[in-house]
């Protein structure tokens, strides 16, 4: 089975009032266990939306979603949950780590969330941690962090309960090219090591190419392929 499978999905924000957008329109993926695939779309073309539907944080108008050959548009809520934490990495553009915590306890948290002991998950901390190169950075507060480093943290903490699928928004937007490309391509090491699955949006074609496929999103459908302009 696909680790994910998106097939005919429908969405409408403020259906029959004013400011109706239909965001997506029949839009279809597929993903197989491994494979990375960069989501190339314009602004306003429904990026966040098909990512909120893929990600189980928000249920299409119409079409199907499934994650391992499993439906997951008709389960209930607390379930839906259960396998977004256990199922689901998400990186953002941003960070948002707490700010509180240290590195190490902001990917411990997650595990517990999920009913790891507390040595087990400190210990799969480091790990991830030493994996994408910050070993020594486990003490630290985010705000104690390059901006590199904190993406990589943020990385570490959708990596903490083992995701069949990673789902990543802009994952290195906020850094300057150099560490973006230096962050992506520690990102890339971990994801090729774990056999992880994964959808990236990026607006960097360079970074694209170096995915397994490229789809874009335009006039609510996912077709396969980048335009130049994207
Ligand atoms: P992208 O991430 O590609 O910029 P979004 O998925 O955020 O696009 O939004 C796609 C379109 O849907 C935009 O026109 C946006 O204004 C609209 N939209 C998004 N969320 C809502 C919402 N909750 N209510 C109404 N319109 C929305
Ligand atoms: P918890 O209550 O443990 O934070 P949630 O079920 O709220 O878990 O969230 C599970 C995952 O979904 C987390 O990785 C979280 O970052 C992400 N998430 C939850 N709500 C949103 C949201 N509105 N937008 C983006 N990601 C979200």
């Amino acid at each position: 089975d696909p680790v994910l499978r998106l097939a005919a999905i429908e969405k409408t924000y403020k259906k029959g009032k004013p400011g109706e957008v239909r965001v997506l329109r029949g839009a279809a993926l597929s993903i197989d266990p491994g494979e990375v695939v960069a989501l190339v779309a314009p602004s306003g073309a429904g990026k966040s939306t098909l990512l909120h539907i893929a990600g189980l944080l928000d249920t299409p108008d119409g079409g199907t979603v499934e994650i391992g050959g499993a439906r997951m548009d008709t389960l209930s809520d607390r379930r839906r949950t259960a396998m977004r934490r256990s199922a689901l990495g998400f990186v953002y553009q941003f960070h948002h780590l707490l700010p509180e915590f240290t590195a190490e306890e902001n990917i411990a948290l997650p595990q517990l969330a999920n009913g790891a002991a507390r040595a087990a998950a400190r210990e799969r901390a480091r790990a991830l941690l030493d994996s994408v190169g910050i070993a020594d950075r486990a003490g630290h507060r985010p705000a104690a962090l390059s901006g590199g480093e904190q993406q990589r943290v943020a990385f570490c903490r959708a990596m903490a309960n083992a995701p069949r699928l990673l789902l990543a928004d802009e994952p290195t937007g906020n850094l300057d090219p150099a560490t973006s490309d230096r962050v992506f391509a520690a990102l890339m090491q971990v994801v090729r090591d774990t056999g992880l699955s994964a959808l990236i949006a990026t607006h960097n074609l360079e970074l694209a190419a170096r995915m397994d496929r490229v789809v874009q999103l335009e006039d609510g459908l996912l077709r396969e392929g980048a335009r130049e302009q994207a």
